[in-house]
C-alpha cells in the first residue's frame, strides 16, 4: 500500500535522480564543448609531434610559461665582443625577429632588455657564475609581478672555441626568451637546448636557429598561449596526451 508519505518519498527520490541526471548531462555537454574549444586542430597540425613535445618540455617551468609581452625587445652588448661575435648576435636576433609571432629585437647602446656580457677572463666568469662555474654560459632574469620577464643578462664564458661561443649564445638566448628548461626527451633533431648540448646543435644552420627551437618560439609567442598559461592547457591545445 502506498501511503501519502511513501508517495512523497518516491516523488522526492525520483526528482533527485532526475536532477542528478540533468546535472550529469550538463557536465558531459560542457566537458565536450570545453575539449572541442581547447584542442585547436588547425593550429596543432602545423607542427610535428617532436616540435610540440620540445615546446611543452622547454617552455614550462613549474607548469607555467614566462614569455615577454612587449612587441619590441632591446638588446645591448654590455662588454667587449669580437666583431664576428657581434655579427653573429645581430644575425641571430634578426632571425628571431623574422619568426612569426616573435617580438622585434632592436640593438641599443649600454643596457637593453637583454644584455650580453663576456667577462674578460674565465676567473671573472667563474666569480659571476658562482655555483655555475662549470657552465659555458648562464642567464640571470628578473621578472615582473605577473612573472613576465622584465630584464635578462646573458653571460658567456670567454675561454671557448668560436663555435662553442656561438652555440652558447643561442642556448642562453632560448632561456631568455622563455624556453626555460632543457628537454627530457633525447631528440634526434638538432636543438639549442638538447641534453647533448654542443652536439645537439648543427653548426651548418648557424646563425639561424634549429627548427625545434624556432617552432617552439613560434608556438610560445602565439596568442593562444597566454602569458603564464599552463602546460596542461598547452597540451590540450596541441592535442598532446
Ligand atoms: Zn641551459
Amino acid at each position: 500500500m502506498v501511503t501519502k508519505r511513501n508517495q512523497f518519498h518516491f516523488i522526492y527520490i525520483f526528482n533527485s535522480y532526475k536532477k542528478l541526471g540533468i546535472l550529469i548531462c550538463l557536465f558531459l555537454f560542457l566537458h565536450s564543448c570545453k575539449s572541442d574549444r581547447q584542442l585547436d586542430k588547425k593550429f596543432a597540425i602545423k607542427f610535428t609531434k617532436n616540435q610540440k613535445l620540445y615546446f611543452v618540455e622547454t617552455a614550462y617551468d613549474k607548469g607555467v610559461n614566462h614569455k615577454w609581452v612587449k612587441g619590441n625587445i632591446t638588446y645591448a652588448l654590455g662588454s667587449k665582443f669580437e666583431p664576428s661575435e657581434q655579427d653573429f648576435i645581430k644575425k641571430t636576433m634578426d632571425y628571431i625577429s623574422s619568426l612569426k609571432n616573435l617580438p622585434q629585437m632592436r640593438l641599443t647602446e649600454g643596457h637593453g632588455d637583454i644584455t650580453f656580457y663576456k667577462p674578460t677572463t674565465t676567473v671573472a666568469f667563474n666569480n659571476l657564475a658562482k655555483d655555475a662555474y662549470l657552465w659555458r654560459g648562464f642567464t640571470r632574469s628578473e621578472y615582473n609581478l605577473d612573472n613576465t620577464p622584465k630584464k635578462s643578462d646573458i653571460f658567456i664564458k670567454t675561454d671557448q672555441t668560436n663555435l662553442n661561443i656561438e652555440i652558447t649564445i643561442q642556448h642562453e638566448l632560448m632561456h631568455t626568451l622563455g624556453l626555460l628548461c632543457h628537454p627530457n626527451t633525447k631528440f634526434l633533431e638538432s636543438s639549442a637546448l638538447g641534453r647533448r648540448f654542443f652536439n645537439s646543435s648543427d653548426p651548418k644552420i648557424l646563425p639561424n636557429l634549429p627548427e625545434l627551437d624556432s617552432k617552439a618560439l613560434i608556438i610560445l609567442y602565439d596568442k593562444r598561449f597566454l602569458s603564464r598559461s599552463t602546460q596542461t592547457e598547452a597540451k590540450e591545445i596541441l592535442g598532446l596526451k
